[in-house]
């Protein structure tokens, strides 16, 4: 499927829950704490739908997401009909890791071979701060599951914020040196004033100090689509990214189109268009010819980057799904 501009769009992120059972700082606020009343989700079913004619469309990679998608019941059915659809070639999960000890091994075997964490400190006490609460031990007992069930790869998402960032980057190399586990630092996207203004620490602070405590040699990187840059520590048995959306933005190889848990899809992260799939969805004369149409519609919409998008609703990513 190309875009307007050429780009090759064959990734859906689809977020089947805008529930979470975290409140991060920079994703939940004290505004937005109300949930989608539950009849507006889209059912499973719904999404198959939509994955299906997504497929038809063009689509080849799936990244299930949320709010945080372990909280929404019989996911690993979900999981395992996606990865059945014809055509499908990548499946990947973003999870908070809170709840994935007690899912990996169901999930690798209904068919997900891979799966992103998010993390963004390894100090027990900031965990708390950040995310309203949350266990440390619970993500690194998740992630211990997802490397021993054979995951692979697992790739951590970390937005580090200004508060200890010198530490938190000494305990991240620290762990890509005793564990198979891929890093990502990541520039945090502000969504309350213009997107190409501040985000907490850009991407050339993170590489000036990461590179003053390690040795880094540029490196492919882990199996993925995204737009992360690789350096392998020396003698480390993982790798440490960066995603830079902002000092090195990536739009002009953006390859994703959004399904929000409600069923809009959107075609830009910072853009408030959106086409709502939910009517075609629950009419009584489905057709999937008019799923295909809406979906090639939402491509057609899509901004050549983040500087032409509009926006306007206060949303989140806890909305969007990341
Ligand atoms: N609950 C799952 C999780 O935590 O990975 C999936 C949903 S969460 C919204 C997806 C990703 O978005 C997480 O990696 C989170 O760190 C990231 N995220 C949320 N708000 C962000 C922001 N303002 N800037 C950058 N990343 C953000």
């Amino acid at each position: 499927m190309k875009d307007s501009f050429n780009r090759t769009i064959d990734y859906l992120r689809i977020s089947i829950t805008d529930r979470c059972n975290l409140k991060c700082i920079y994703c939940i606020t004290s505004e937005n704490l109300s949930f989608l009343p539950r009849e507006q989700v889209l059912t499973y079913e719904e999404v198959l739908k939509v994955s299906r004619a997504a497929v038809k469309a063009g689509i080849r990679k799936i990244r299930i997401t949320g709010g945080e998608p372990l909280v929404r019941r019989d996911i690993e059915e979900l999981v395992s009909e996606i990865s059945k659809i014809e055509g499908i070639y990548d499946l990947s999960l973003t999870t908070n890791g809170t709840l994935l000890r007690n899912y990996a091994e169901r999930l690798l075997r209904a068919g997900l071979k891979r799966i992103n964490i998010s993390l963004d400190t390894l100090n027990s006490e900031r965990f708390k701060q950040i995310t309203g609460g949350g266990d440390l031990n619970q993500v690194l007992e998740g992630i211990d599951a997802a490397i021993s069930v054979g995951m692979d790869p697992v790739k951590i998402n970390t937005v580090l914020l200004d508060d200890g960032v010198e530490e938190e980057i000494d305990l991240f190399l620290n762990l890509v040196y005793r564990k198979p586990v891929h890093v990502r630092f990541i520039e945090k996207m502000d969504f309350d004033d213009d997107c190409g203004s501040t985000s907490s620490i850009k991407c050339s602070r993170l590489i000036e100090l990461v590179s003053s405590r390690a040795k880094l040699k540029e490196t492919e990187g882990p199996f993925g689509f995204g737009p992360a840059t690789y350096f392998k520590p020396e003698g480390a048995r993982g790798t440490i990214g960066f995603i830079c959306p902002y000092s090195r933005h990536f739009c002009s190889r953006c390859n994703r189109l959004r399904l929000t848990a409600d069923g809009k899809l959107r075609p830009c992260l910072f853009s408030d268009i959106e086409v709502d799939l939910r009517p075609i969805l629950r009419d009584v004369n489905f057709k999937d010819s008019d799923l295909l149409e809406k979906i090639r519609e939402a491509l057609t919409l899509k901004p050549e980057s983040f500087k032409q998008a509009k926006r306007s609703k206060k949303i989140t990513m806890r909305q969007i799904g990341g």
